[in-house]
């Protein structure tokens, strides 16, 4: 199926990988363009933004790269502000910037409290706030927050990240709740395991000698199917949810995890 988002103006946050690969934000901006949307590529690192807006124009689609940090109150009126100039106007706000953060709540300092909470979940509040007049005065608009099934579910000690994507749930709903009957949705994607280089980034030394490759073994065991997902699947739910196929779905914490939020296990993701 191609068009189901034709004539719409995406505004992708954190759109680039933080390391080579296909990452859940770059992933989503490719998607979002094959179905016809232009996209606004936006990410701390301009260079990752740049990458990604060129595998879309390289595949004859519309896409601009735009350095931001998203946890910068001016710089989101500042991104906002571009995005219009470039499009004129922005129908999905997605928001898949976050950082993984290890660490239980004897491990974790106050410092690295704050910035995982500013980085996950203050640049989520942020960009809503930003956009969220603009969908008024547009008459709709459609918000995809990016969360993590560690919201729920507690596979290791990672408590700032898994926090803050509780708080990312919470803020969906209480969105959703609030403009409901003024054309705007605003819904979340829980991925489980996906396999990113954000997850490679973070994980690869928790596995010993084995490294990347122990890493994906563990990961891939842990899951229901037998294997991780990847960013495509994680960028097919935002499609969905971006499209008006889901215009009655709204607040809606939507799991790509193969299942894993039903599985009773003990042990390391
Ligand atoms: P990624 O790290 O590859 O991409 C995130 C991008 O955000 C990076 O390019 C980074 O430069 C950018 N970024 C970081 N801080 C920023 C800031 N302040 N302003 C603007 N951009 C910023 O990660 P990804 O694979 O695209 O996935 C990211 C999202 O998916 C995160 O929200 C993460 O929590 C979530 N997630 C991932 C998994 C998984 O298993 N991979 C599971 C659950 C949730």
């Amino acid at each position: 199926m191609t068009g189901r988002l034709a004539n719409k103006v995406a505004l992708v946050c954190g759109a680039g990988s933080i390391g080579p690969g296909l990452g859940n934000g770059k992933a989503t901006a490719a998607a979002f363009a094959r179905e016809g949307a232009k996209v606004f590529a936006v990410d701390l690192n301009l260079e990752a933004a740049a990458e990604t807006a060129g595998i879309i124009t390289d595949e004859g689609f519309e896409a601009t790269a735009h350095g931001a940090d998203v946890s910068d109150p001016d710089a989101v009126g500042a991104m906002v502000a571009a995005c219009l100039a470039a499009f004129g106007r922005i129908d999905i706000l997605h928001n898949n910037v976050g950082i993984a953060s290890l660490g239980g709540p004897l491990e974790t300092n106050l410092q690295q409290w704050e910035r995982v909470m500013r980085i996950n979940v203050t640049s989520q509040f942020l960009t809503c706030q930003a956009v969220l007049p603009l969908f008024l005065k547009q008459g709709g608009g459609v918000i995809v927050n990016v969360s993590s099934l560690s919201a729920v579910k507690a596979a290791r000690p990672e408590l700032a990240y898994a926090t803050s994507k509780g708080a990312v749930n919470a803020l969906t709903i209480n969105i959703a709740m609030e403009f409901a009957d003024r054309n705007i949705r605003c819904n979340a994607l829980v991925p489980g395991l996906i396999n990113t280089p954000m997850v490679a980034d973070a994980m690869k030394d928790n596995y010993g000698d084995g490294g990347l490759k122990a890493m994906v073994a563990a990961r891939d065991a842990l899951s229901p199917t037998g294997q991780m997902g990847e960013a495509w699947d994680v960028a097919n739910a935002a499609v969905f949810l971006a499209s008006d196929e889901a215009r009655y779905i709204n607040g809606m914490l939507l799991h790509i995890d193969g299942g894993l939020q039903h599985r009773f296990t003990a042990g390391q993701g």
